[in-house]
């Protein structure tokens, strides 16, 4: 598919009393049409903040900076008034989160919120909306759509308004979906049913889709584009198959070396990584990741490494562990 959102030179600060503090920086990314990447990290790495930011609500907090463009087709989301964004949002654009009260409204019912995510999309009788909505929880896994479409969000487990705001959130057939551990909170079967759901909706509709997520075992089993964060840049954004199989970077390598063996092709003898995240307010001088990073060298100490291209992929490390040409 064709470029559907760039990200370029993304910076996000918070400013706090104490001063700014740098949430996201120097990232850039793209997203094509159709296509599944996949944000990965731990928490505290940038990625919901990021998720966040192109959907236009970090921007919404006074203390937050947001500079860069976000382009989705050929607007910058960066530059476009809070108006504009909002207009995007819901229809081309929308987002699931991790905390489904957030997002549902406690005073409607489900019925009344289904129906006006259903409208931004298309306008139907009121027999066939009333099917679409039973048909659309059905494809998250909810049977008695009737029962569940009359009630209220506080009526229904955390698990049962997390899958209706995943319908809501597929219903208007988005342009981009945006999903932060859309899944977490629900059990294996439901996740993998609902991880189906976007698989197909970006093959049969070209639904683009940006999961952000600490698992890597749905990011290799989804993604056509993994990108790794960590401190608030992106460390490497390959191909699962480079990264699983070969990470590039010391962080991606050391996170894939405490998954079981099973899920992946493990490479061998690479530590896990001893050492927290680092506060964003007090980051490590040069690379973030030096004081956790066992190929740490005397550059590594003292100056950031820029993303570069090598081997197909994006790399921010000065002692990369593929070289360039290498297969
Ligand atoms: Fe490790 Fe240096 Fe690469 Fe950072 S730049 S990941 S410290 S080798
Ligand atoms: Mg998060």
């Amino acid at each position: 598919g064709g470029r559907l959102l760039r990200i370029e030179d993304l910076e996000v600060t918070v400013h706090k009393q104490q001063g700014p503090v740098s949430l996201v920086r120097e990232t850039s990314f793209e997203v094509r049409e159709g296509e599944i990447v996949c944000l990965v990290g731990e928490s505290g790495s940038g990625k919901s903040v990021t998720a966040r930011t192109i959907m236009g609500l970090t921007q919404l907090d006074d203390n937050m900076e947001v500079t860069g463009r976000i382009l989705l087709g050929d607007e910058d989301l960066v530059a476009l008034p809070a108006d504009r964004v909002r207009r995007l949002r819901g229809r081309d654009l929308t987002m699931v989160f991790q905390e489904p009260l957030s997002s549902l409204d406690p005073v409607y019912t489900v019925d009344f919120q289904l129906r006006e995510a259903l409208r931004r999309r298309e306008r139907l009788g009121r027999r066939a909306e009333r099917d679409r909505l039973v048909s659309a929880l059905r494809e998250v896994g909810i049977h008695d759509g009737d029962r569940v479409l009359q009630s209220y969000p506080h009526q229904l487990s955390g698990g049962m308004c997390q899958r209706v705001m995943i319908a809501m959130a597929l219903l208007g057939r988005p342009r981009l979906l945006i999903a932060d551990e859309p899944t977490t909170a629900l059990d294996v079967t439901v996740q993998a049913q609902i991880l189906d759901l976007i698989d197909r909706l970006r093959r049969e509709e070209g639904m683009a889709v940006l999961l952000v997520t600490h698992d890597m075992g749905v990011a290799a089993d989804l993604a056509d584009r993994v990108i790794v964060m960590y401190a608030g840049q992106v460390v490497e954004d390959a191909a699962p198959r480079d990264i699983f199989a070969r990470p590039a970077h010391p962080y991606p390598a050391g996170l894939l070396a405490s998954i079981p063996p099973m899920i992946r092709e493990r490479p061998a003898r690479l530590p896990a990584i001893p050492g927290p995240v680092p506060d964003p307010s007090a980051l490590p001088s040069g690379c973030s990741f030096h004081p956790r990073c066992s190929f740490a060298t005397e550059a590594c100490l003292t100056t950031r490494p820029a993303a570069r291209e090598i081997d197909g992929r994006q790399v921010a490390c000065w002692n990369p562990l593929v070289e360039e040409g290498v297969a």
